[in-house]
């Protein structure tokens, strides 16, 4: 005896999109959520959307399509994703922005911008971020009478004849037709991380941290395992630069910064865009880089962060008080000559004289010509001179998961689906690359494989 048709672990975005098309499909849905309400890292997220072909890029007049998605998508990764999953993500992008326009979701025109290092603006900032956005989706789950269940964290999946018949929890257990697992990604499990991402686990925790719903530990990756399925995109991840003063996300740099590696050269503008920026850094000797600047540039650099209302954050890491802190607790080193500095940070003097020397003359002559950093530069001249230790090493998702298919059904290591069982969102892999293709990536992944699983799990639930 059934309990439902199509179980949905975990209420975040995938699992809510989930929800909502298998009742649109007519099926009795039931979603349990680990914690005391749903909303996982959708609702704390900044709520970008990535899409083309949309009717809001064509309101802003950029032409766009699926085949520029897909071929800068497969480009930027090195062509080293499958393309059948990619190709289904980028042809569903555009309808799963529209279907959430139908929900209410507000997905303004000024929104729209170049989320990435692509030619064409593809990320779509939802009105309210990602707290708005999860509100209608919930507000549709639950207008289609999808039954969902807080404080109930899913513990294993029954398999009975060769199919998956339910899922067991806090000792008890329920019978479906067939099952969503949308648990997220596993950013809150350590273990699980060195499994996946060992050199992220391997660094030290000031930089190596996550930021995202502390329910990502994994549970879904796990049961679908023990359920026989192959878990895919070991190493993928999208690392943040942070100088681990804290546990914010810290993705922008100011461009008075000047960051070397330990050869003291530099390697990059330091105002790239995060969906690059980080694998820039992590590829540096030791995975790390130091931020250089003087004491007059500290000294004015303003407390707030200057994208405080875009980001919805409010202190600034690099605010002149707070390097002042950082340089008092140690963890910013100073000096009073930049070969002192690259003694203490353990950099090679020569390198490090050399690059600011080359840098603060094309900052006098108003072109950083190695780079071609825009903004506000400044030389590097007046001492004391700082160095504070950046890493690319925090995240706020994960991207290695359960290999689905187009369909989002779970694939065991022979290929073959696992019965009755569908992922999505940060539970599954494969979507996400070795490269980030702009803001916005994780969410649609999320939206897109849910609605997809969603349809899915009820058509193989009444069959
Ligand atoms: C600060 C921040 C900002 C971000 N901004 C963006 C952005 O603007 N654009 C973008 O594309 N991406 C963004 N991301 C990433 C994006 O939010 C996530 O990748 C995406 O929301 C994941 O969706 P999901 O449905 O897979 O997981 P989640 O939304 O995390 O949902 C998973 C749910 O499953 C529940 N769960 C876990 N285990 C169990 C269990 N055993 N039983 C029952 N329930 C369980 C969890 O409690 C949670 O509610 C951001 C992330 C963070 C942290």
């Amino acid at each position: 005896m059934r309990d439902c048709d199509v179980l949905v672990v975990g209420g975040g975005g995938a699992g809510m999109a989930a929800a909502i098309e298998a009742a649109d499909a007519g099926a009795s849905v039931v979603v349990l959520e680990a914690g005391p309400r749903p909303g996982g890292s959708t609702a704390l997220s900044g709520g970008v959307f990535y899409a083309a072909g949309t009717s809001i890029q064509r309101a802003a007049g950029v032409e766009d399509d699926v085949e520029r998605m897909y071929r800068y998508y497969m480009t930027i990764n090195r062509w080293n994703l499958e393309p059948w999953l990619i190709r289904r993500f980028c042809e569903q992008s555009a309808p799963t922005l529209e279907w959430l326009i139908g929900l209410g979701v507000d997905i303004p025109v000024e929104g729209l911008y170049v989320s990435g290092v692509d030619d064409a603006p593809r990320g779509h900032h939802s009105h309210g971020s990602g707290i708005a956005l999860f509100e209608h989706l919930l507000g549709a789950a639950s207008a289609r009478e999808v039954a969902i269940h807080p404080n109930v964290r899913v513990e294993g999946l029954l398999v009975e004849d060769g199919r998956i018949a339910g899922i067991a929890a806090q000792g008890a257990e329920m019978r479906a037709g067939a099952v969503v697992l949308a648990t997220g990604g596993y950013g809150a499990n350590r273990a699980m991380l060195a499994e996946l991402n060992p050199e992220i686990a391997a660094q030290d925790e000031r930089w190596s941290f996550y930021f995202g719903s502390q329910t990502s530990r994994g549970d879904g990756i796990r049961m679908a395992r023990e359920a026989g399925a192959a878990v895919v995109g070991k190493g993928r991840l999208l690392v943040n630069a942070s100088p681990g003063f804290s546990r914010d996300v810290a993705d922008f740099h100011p461009p008075w910064l000047v960051f070397v590696n330990r050869d003291g050269q530099r390697f990059m503008d330091e105002t790239w865009p995060y969906c690059i920026a980080g694998h820039r850094i992590e590829e540096q000797p030791g995975r790390l880089c130091f931020a250089i600047f003087d004491e007059p540039t500290r000294a004015a650099s303003p407390s707030r962060h200057p994208f405080a209302d875009k980001l919805g954050v409010g202190d600034f890491a690099y605010s002149g008080d707070r390097l002042a802190e950082e340089v008092a607790k140690g963890r910013v080193l100073t000096a009073d000559t930049l070969e002192e500095l690259a003694a203490k940070a353990g950099i090679d003097p020569v390198g490090l004289a050399g690059s600011v020397a080359a840098y603060n003359a094309d900052v006098r002559s108003g072109r950083d010509r190695q780079y071609f950093k825009a903004g506000a530069l400044t030389t590097i001249e007046t001492p004391p001179f700082y160095a504070a230790e950046v890493h690319a090493a925090s995240f706020g998702a994960t991207s290695a998961g359960v290999r689905i298919d187009p369909d989002a059904r779970v694939l065991g290591p022979d290929a073959h689906p696992v019965a009755g069982l569908y992922a999505a969102g940060e539970t599954a892999g494969g979507v996400l690359g070795e490269r980030y293709v702009g803001g916005g990536n994780y969410i649609s992944n999320a939206l897109i494989f849910g609605r997809i699983a969603g349809q899915g799990a009820a058509v193989f639930a009444r069959s």
